[in-house]
């Protein structure tokens, strides 16, 4: 079993954040599978300012998870359309769905169900290992750097001012999935949690893990404590000292964080292929994660899911839900 440090440094984990590592991007992202092309109606779904939704669009363009299209010659008028890339961090966002359903306050405009088209049943988004067809779960898993790769040093992401993400500025915003991003819509933030899906507990071995600053260090550890998805742990009484273990509300987030290191792989991997890879215990396969039906148990398509109308597309003047 590799060390930590360089499973870390290894995984896709910090390639795909400095691509989806943002709030604004996530909801951008979670508008445009309910159907969202035009500016405008990003707008009003995100709630997002003008200036704000400008550069992550055209951040999502540059990374190739949209494409603008002309929709119109005279006057010559725009849209945005998913690539496959971008298409396929739907199970992303039907993880997200997930955990914020489970977690997340009661009637806070979080959709009660999804509907599955294909079986036509009310469904949860599973994660299920394409070899096996079973759940995968946190502890079902190791890790392999592959041979040759050595230690690539992982790209630092580039520190987000806290003012850019404050929670006040997304007022008109649906409420779906604002609170998810207020946790992992933050580069730092999902790579803290990395570590600790990986097994660092301790400040000193994230710390060094990460090569983060101590600073920000602790207040993404705190951050993690408020929302109950870490818990501080004394093991040592002399001197005190203590250790960040996964809340089950953390573990639960572990689908996120595989599916984010798969579509990193897939399409952020440097030549010559990923430099890490999964195992699932459960079989002893190299682990291909797929979102599938709670109910009929087929791998989920963007096309096949309806949301219930409390987050359906709306129409334009509608700013606030
Ligand atoms: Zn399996
Ligand atoms: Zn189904």
């Amino acid at each position: 079993m590799p060390t930590s440090a360089k499973i870390i440094a290894a995984s896709s984990v910090t390639r795909a954040l400095s691509v989806i590592g943002d709030r604004w991007t996530l909801l951008i992202l979670r508008d445009a599978f309910k159907g969202a092309h035009r500016f405008e109606e990003f707008r009003t779904l995100s709630g997002a300012a003008r200036s704000t939704l400008t550069s992550r669009l055209n951040g999502l363009v540059e990374n190739g998870l949209l494409e603008r299209v002309r929709y119109s010659e005279s006057p010559p008028r725009f849209e945005y359309r998913l690539t496959d890339r971008g298409r396929s961090l739907y199970g992303v966002t039907l993880v997200i769905w997930r955990w914020e359903h489970r977690w997340g306050p009661s009637g806070a405009g979080i959709p009660s169900y999804l509907r599955h088209n294909v079986c036509g049943h009310a469904m949860k988004p599973d994660l299920t290992c394409s070899g096996c067809k079973q759940h995968i779960e946190l502890k079902d898993t190791s890790y392999e750097v592959v041979a040759g790769s050595g230690r690539v040093k992982a790209s630092k992401p580039r520190f987000r001012r806290l003012s850019s993400i404050t929670v006040d500025n997304h007022r008109g915003a649906n409420d779906a999935f604002v609170r998810t991003t207020d946790i992992l819509g933050d580069r730092w933030m999902p790579l803290v949690l990395s570590a600790a899906f990986f097994g660092l507990r301790r400040f000193d071995e994230i710390q060094s893990g990460l090569e983060i600053a101590t600073n920000i260090l602790t207040h993404r550890l705190n951050t993690l404590v408020a929302h109950d998805i870490l818990k501080r742990c004394q093991y040592s009484d002399r001197p005190p000292r203590f250790e960040y273990r996964l809340t089950e509300k953390g573990r639960d987030l572990y689908p996120h964080a595989l599916l984010l290191m798969q579509w990193g792989d897939r399409w952020l991997a440097p030549s010559g292929g990923p430099n890490l890879r999964i195992v699932h215990k459960t079989c002893g396969t190299y682990l291909g994660a797929l979102v599938t039906c709670s109910h009929c148990h087929a791998a989920i398509d963007p096309h096949d899911v309806t949301f219930p109308p409390s987050i359906a597309r709306k129409p334009k003047t509608e700013a606030t839900s």
